[in-house]
């Protein structure tokens, strides 16, 4: 498998390029793509999030409520969005555990790619079987399945929700797909020199993570290379055109 390294643009006006990171959950994407996020920002990418569910199931808690803990969730994720450089994080409320392919949910994401028109989408892989090692989330595949096709073919295509033309918003044609937790990564960024800065963004998840410490020594030790690195790895997807 040949694995391509990390690319970085040049420093002129003409090389920016713009990401939007589609996930489920807050926090989904700062675990998955967070260093990448910190290295490219500063190499003239602009990043931004769009969280698909209010995030409302992720407690174990039982003293809290939804009404607590979706305005917790939505600041824990702007905070560690601002800490990795994220210019604006979006967020579509949808309940968390209950996210569904509808052509509503479509037309949503393909609303924020037309008002952003971002070079590359990052997103969840939608398989349901990641590596042979653990099941993935149902709202984590739909917000990959649903993310892919609002890349391709809706966003692009100028007849699918008028709606949006009413907007003001163009078809727009993303060039570059990124997923991350692929079972088919063929892409990979060494995000070795930022990961302590991932890992106090992870941490800012306060109501996600409990006994912190404990939490970032797992961490290290699960996520680290053989050699010491510590690495994202996508599947990614340029499009010929
Ligand atoms: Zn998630």
């Amino acid at each position: 498998m040949g694995v391509e390294r990390g690319r970085m643009t040049g420093e002129t006006e003409q090389d920016l390029r713009r990401a939007l990171v589609i996930a489920a959950h807050p926090d989904d994407s700062d675990i998955g793509v967070g260093g990448t996020v910190t290295l490219w920002s500063r190499n003239g990418w602009e990043f931004y999030y769009l969280v698909c569910t209010d995030g409302s199931k992720g407690t174990e808690d039982p003293e809290m409520t939804s009404d607590r803990l979706v305005p917790m969730r939505r600041e824990e994720q702007r905070a560690a969005a601002a800490l990795l450089g994220v210019r604006d994080v979006f967020f579509l409320d949808y309940v968390d555990g209950e996210l569904a392919y509808t052509p509503q949910l479509i037309r949503d994401v393909v609303r924020y790619i037309r008002r952003l028109r971002p070079y590359a989408v990052f997103t969840h892989d939608p398989s349901q079987i990641v590596r042979n090692m653990f099941v993935n989330h149902p709202d984590h595949r739909c917000a990959g399945t649903v993310a892919l096709d609002a890349v391709y073919p809706f966003a692009r295509n100028r007849p699918s929700f008028p709606e949006l033309l009413d907007e003001g918003l163009e078809p727009f044609s993303v060039r570059e797909i990124y997923l991350w937790n692929s079972s088919e990564g063929n892409f990979e960024v060494d995000i070795t020199s930022v990961a302590d800065l991932k890992f106090e963004a992870l941490l800012l998840h306060k109501s996600q993570f409990i006994e912190m410490e404990e939490r970032m020594k797992r961490w290290r030790e699960r996520w680290a290379e053989p050699d010491g690195r510590f690495l994202e790895r996508f599947r990614h997807i340029e499009f010929p055109f």
